[in-house]
């Protein structure tokens, strides 16, 4: 029996929070199997239809996966342009799919993606601080100066960005280019590459290793894989 609470099913179909979830309820918003309902408490099984506000929710499965974004590719299910799109590699599963989040159509790397409206939510609300690693290659080779810069948080649109980790990972003197790691547990607009530009380190190439925990271990560009349940756990 996978019956579950109706404001819970609402909150995981991205309705809306369950506490705002159970508002609708009592406002009569909300029928199931055509009949209002309007006390808490009120369980459903996964056939039962759930119509909220006059329309019916999708009750897919949910399902998580994570992906290896390549570059050139739009962190989007559809693109006016005609680009390819994050959703044109997942055509072959049955639950629609959406990212949670952006990486920039050059940037590459750990992208996650799922049906999962709550725990999108979640993990995109600015409250919810998870730590995403950056390899970037840069113009130029930074200095301690600048390393330290970087660390105590740079002035972006007049608000100083967090805390971050970052380091050297290796350079090129003749080129002058470096590879450097850089942690950030926000997720301003092309927060990492004007982190960079402001210290005068223009970003070459940008690429996402990990998303808390999750890195893309085991992957090629271009492949993905399903979370585990273990994973999925730790991820709510
Ligand atoms: N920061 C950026 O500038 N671009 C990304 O794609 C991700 C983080």
């Amino acid at each position: 029996n996978e019956s579950e609470r109706l404001q819970k099913v609402m909150a995981n179909a991205g309705v809306a929070s369950r506490r705002a979830s159970e508002k609708m309820i009592l406002a009569g918003n909300v029928q199931v199997n055509g009949k209002i309902v309007e006390e808490l408490g009120v369980k459903v099984a996964p056939t039962d239809l759930v119509v909220v506000n006059g329309k019916a929710l999708e009750r897919e499965k949910k399902v998580y996966y994570l992906f290896y974004k390549p570059r050139g590719v739009i962190s989007a299910v559809k693109d006016d342009k005609g680009r390819k799109v994050v959703t044109d590699y997942f055509k072959d599963i049955q639950e629609r799919v959406y990212p949670i989040g952006r990486l920039d159509y050059d940037t590459s790397g750990l992208l996650l993606l799922t049906n999962d409206g709550e725990l999108a939510n979640k993990l995109m609300h600015p409250r919810y601080k998870v730590g995403k690693t950056y390899v970037a290659k840069v113009e130029g080779i930074p200095d301690n100066e600048i390393f330290k810069k970087l660390r105590l948080g740079i002035q972006l649109d007049q608000r100083k960005t967090a805390p971050a980790k970052t380091h050297l990972i290796s350079a090129d003197s003749k080129k002058k280019t470096a590879i450097i790691s850089l942690t950030i547990h926000e997720g301003r607009y092309h927060q990492v590459k004007r982190m960079l530009e402001k210290v005068g380190f223009p970003v070459k190439k940008l690429k996402r290793e990990s998303y808390g925990f999750l890195t893309l271990a085991g992957l090629n560009s271009g492949e993905f894989r399903k979370l585990t349940q273990e994973e999925i756990k730790r991820l709510k």
